[in-house]
């Protein structure tokens, strides 16, 4: 319980001082975590709306600990954040994607595009386009096929830098996509302003479509709004061909959830392109 005004006087729970340790002992962890090979990436395809075939693909952290386990990253990322961890983590990611998407090249695998999650904190320090260009250097054609998502609430939080990366990633052949749409309060007028390609709805007002009419008619304005400003739009957090069919129906142009894989192995991703290639 948290007081203020006054006098402020704050009052911790066991519940609260477990949270701090966990975090303690994650951060911990954490910091060894690369030089341990604790880390992989899994990715999750996204497919077009209209032919259900796979487009793109999002790039998702996975941690194991050899005691803790499985560690989510909705709960270890914000450790990462907090700790300054989030910077040689993000290095990693980066060059381990690029390394995997150079192999699927190779191997004639490769999705149209494949995008990596990156915090606000890393988007709005600068200096990610030079280290983007430095690992693509390498790998000609690659950068156009490789996009960054932002969450809304980041990419709005100092909107001036955001639209500097953004242009700047642009001018290398990154596209930029804003992740989490719908689930900050930021306005329209804000967004409108973010010169991204992508717009990605968030799950929580796909996971009752079409039941909710509420939900329903926010989604469609999303899709109106974003198709105005030329942005292609995806939805999130996909389970059921209901949402599917509402999706489709109000003109979403790509779709990702469990209905269509989950997050996956890069050899299970790899099986899934070959399956839909022309024999
Ligand atoms: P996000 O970027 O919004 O990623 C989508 C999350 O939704 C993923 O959770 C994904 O596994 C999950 N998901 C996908 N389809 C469905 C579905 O149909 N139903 C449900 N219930 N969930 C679905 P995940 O992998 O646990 O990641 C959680 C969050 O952690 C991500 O949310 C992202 O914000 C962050 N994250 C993951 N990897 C990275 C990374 O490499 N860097 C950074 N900075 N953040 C990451
Ligand atoms: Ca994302
Ligand atoms: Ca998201
Ligand atoms: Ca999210």
């Amino acid at each position: 319980v948290q007081h203020s005004g006054g006098n402020s006087v704050c009052f911790y729970t066991p519940e609260m001082a477990a949270a701090a340790t966990r975090r303690m002992l994650l951060t911990m962890h954490l910091a060894h975590a690369i030089e341990r090979r604790e880390l992989h990436v899994v990715y999750q395809p996204i497919v077009e709306a209209v032919t259900g075939r796979v487009a793109s693909a999002e790039a998702l952290l996975r941690w194991t600990h050899n005691q803790l386990g499985p560690v989510s990253p909705a709960e270890f990322i914000p450790v990462a954040e907090e700790s300054g961890l989030i910077v040689p983590i993000t290095d990693w990611v980066l060059t381990a994607v690029v390394a995997q998407m150079a192999a699927w090249l190779v191997e004639g695998v490769l999705p149209s595009r494949v995008f990596i999650n990156i915090s606000g904190q890393q988007f709005l320090r600068g200096n990610l386009t030079h280290r983007l260009a430095e690992l693509l250097e390498g790998h000609p054609g690659l950068e156009k096929r490789l996009g960054l998502e932002i969450t809304e609430q980041a990419a709005v939080r100092d909107l001036k830098a955001a639209v500097r990366t953004i242009a700047e990633l642009a001018a290398i052949g990154v596209i930029a996509a804003i992740d989490d749409f719908g689930s900050g309060y930021s306005s329209l007028s804000y967004v409108q302003q973010l010169p991204v390609a992508k717009l990605k709805i968030d799950r929580c007002f796909v996971e009752d479509v079409p039941e909710n009419t509420k939900n329903a008619a926010l989604v469609r304005a999303a899709v109106g709004m974003a198709h105005g400003l030329g942005l292609v739009v995806v939805a999130e957090g996909v389970e059921t061909p209901e949402q599917q069919d509402f999706l489709k129906s109000v003109g979403c142009d790509l779709l990702q959830g469990y209905l269509f894989g989950r997050p996956m192995l890069p050899a299970d991703f790899a099986a899934l392109i070959r399956k839909q290639q022309p024999a």
